[in-house]
């Protein structure tokens, strides 16, 4: 399909950006790496009057550890977080889900950014990022504001951000000691496929290995945004983690996703698959063997 006429804007600076987006009043609408507003574009699902464009912004570039803090810029692309040797420890799932992302082409292309503010419920980067305690940085006409990215998701391409407002940065803290992750995806086929489920693991394990001590857990494509699963996570925390443990853990995590039925996959389908993957992925994150899983 064709393209309706828009007008392109190519800003070098954040503070350029801000100032298009505050003079268009609602009427602009940023593009990143394409991968999902073209496509809209082309289903005339949108037709923005103005595009602006975030590619050549330097404060929305670079992947770096600070103090124990990582800074991952919106431009970062899932390419670059595949194999960027900062993504170690607790951090490592950021790379198992970028590697997850689409074919090489929309990893190369699309970003971190562009993967949250289209606030898809399957977005694969999000759950692993809800497990990590991630926060965004929103800077604005007003100023910056920084939002546990657990408030920044209100429903189905919905997020907090506001109309004048760029997605900066995503900061994520460092995983307590002792901390292992796994995130698991599930689509119809072996790649370019969204999650019909996805699930993050986060388990920080007491000194015996076995007892867990924190659990973050965070499912993907199962409600009307990617979800945390506080009540299985509550499950989990000073319980020991052997088969009854673990099996009573996915039930918790089937019995609160709220999947609905679409054209991809029935809701019971989904709720059973948040079962079988939170067991999973738990037992990933102890090292056991599980068998070949989803994508
Ligand atoms: C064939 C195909 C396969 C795909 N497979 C997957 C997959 O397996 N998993 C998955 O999660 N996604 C998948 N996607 C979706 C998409 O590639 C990702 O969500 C990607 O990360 C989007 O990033 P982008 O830079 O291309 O976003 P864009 O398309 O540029 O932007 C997306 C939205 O975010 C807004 N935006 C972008 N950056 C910012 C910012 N910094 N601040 C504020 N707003 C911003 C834009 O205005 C737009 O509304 C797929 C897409 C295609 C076409």
């Amino acid at each position: 399909m064709r393209l309706k006429t828009f007008e392109f804007f190519d800003p070098p600076s954040l503070a350029y950006v801000l100032d298009l987006l505050g003079r268009f009043e609602g009427r602009g609408k940023l593009i990143a790496g394409g991968t999902d507003l073209l496509v809209q574009m082309k289903n005339h699902l949108l037709a923005p009057e103005k595009v602006i464009n975030l590619m050549r912004v330097p404060e929305l570039k670079g992947l770096e550890e600070k103090s124990g803090e990582l800074r991952i810029g919106a431009l970062v692309s899932h390419g670059q977080m595949e194999d960027a040797p900062v993504l170690k420890g607790g951090w490592e799932i950021l790379s198992e889900a970028a590697r997850k992302v689409g074919s090489v082409q929309i990893r190369h292309r699309g970003t971190l950014g562009g993967n949250l503010c289209n606030a898809s419920p399957s977005a694969d980067m999000a759950p692993p990022l809800l497990v990590l305690g991630a926060e965004v940085n929103l800077a604005g006409a007003r100023g910056g504001r920084r939002i546990p990215l657990e408030s920044f998701f209100l429903g189905p391409g919905n997020t907090a951000i506001q109309p004048d407002e760029v997605l900066v940065e995503v900061f994520v803290p460092e995983a307590p000691p002792h901390s292992r992750g796994a995130f698991l995806k599930l689509g119809r086929r072996k790649s370019l496929d969204l999650a019909l489920v996805s699930v993050a693991v986060l388990l920080t394990l007491d000194e015996d290995g076995v007892t867990c001590r924190r659990a973050r857990i965070a499912l993907g494509g199962v409600a009307p945004t990617p979800l945390r699963a506080k009540q299985t996570e509550k499950a989990l925390e000073g319980q020991r983690l052997d088969g009854p443990g673990m099996r009573r853990a996915g039930q918790v995590a089937a019995d609160e996703c709220q999947p609905i039925s679409d054209i991809r996959a029935s809701a019971i389908y989904r709720r059973e698959m948040v079962r079988v993957l939170t067991e999973r992925a738990i037992k990933k994150c102890l090292g056991l063997p599980i068998p070949p899983t989803g994508i």
